[in-house]
């Protein structure tokens, strides 16, 4: 088996610490997270590259500096529940699980949240709950959550989510038209308030679902 330790390394120094991410429970996450165990058979070299990767159904695992950013961004803490929408090869809720308390992630594609069960059953992943289905609504009877990371953009904040976060949660959330979006940061400040921070242009795949578009290629709801 190859090691691939020494990258990992490089990608932390390279591509998070010199572009900002400084929590260190979140560099130590992505230190303990081997992706080459995330992306499909083959393209385990590339792993440690700073970009996206096909993992079928015209779906991708995030580039490594993205998942660094949201956890850091949603200010995820040691003990914290967690629920992420898309959970694609599974790869950043495993970084989450070694932070967080419990994760509960959703993917709609049966066949990438069999993959990713998988990966987290080898892994020793075992504070992560999957349910296969539309994730916009979020997990209501799982939550309310401490912090709430969505992978796939959709044309508006889906309000299912804004109202399972705790009190002082936080939501991030890519929103806008499906080619690009504004990566958004929701932070509930009570029961009835909630604070919104732009964190910069992003492209992700569609959230295609009750509370994003209809499916995934009409530009359209
Ligand atoms: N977090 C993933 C990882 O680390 O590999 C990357 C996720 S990929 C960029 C986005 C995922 O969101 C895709 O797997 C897609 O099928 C899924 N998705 C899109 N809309 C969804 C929805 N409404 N509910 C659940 N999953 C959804």
């Amino acid at each position: 088996m190859i090691d691939y330790s020494r990258a990992r390394e490089r990608m932390i120094a390279a591509h998070l610490s010199r572009r900002g991410i400084t929590n260190p429970d979140v560099l130590e996450a992505m230190r303990s997270v081997r992706r080459e165990t995330f992306v499909e058979p083959g393209y385990e070299e590339f792993a440690y590259e700073d970009t996206a990767l096909s993992i079928g159904h015209g779906q991708t695992i995030s580039q490594p500096y993205i998942v660094a950013l949201m956890i850091e961004r949603a200010e995820v803490r040691p003990g914290d529940i967690v629920l992420e929408i898309g959970t694609g090869s599974g790869y950043a809720a495993a970084v989450l699980s070694r932070i967080a308390g419990h994760v509960y992630t959703i993917e709609r594609h049966a066949g990438l949240a069999g993959a990713a069960q998988r990966r987290f059953a080898e892994g020793g992943y075992d504070n992560i709950d999957v349910r296969i289905g539309d994730g916009s609504t979020g997990w209501p009877k799982a939550g309310p959550f401490d912090a709430i990371l969505v992978a796939a953009g959709g044309p508006e904040v889906p309000h299912a989510l804004k109202e399972q976060l705790d009190i002082g949660g936080h939501l991030v959330v890519p929103v806008g038209p499906r080619d690009e979006q504004r990566l958004m940061k929701i932070t509930r400040v009570n029961a009835t308030d909630f604070e919104e921070q732009d964190l910069g242009g992003v492209r992700f795949v569609p959230l295609v679902g009750e509370q994003g578009w209809s499916d995934d290629l009409a530009g359209s709801r």
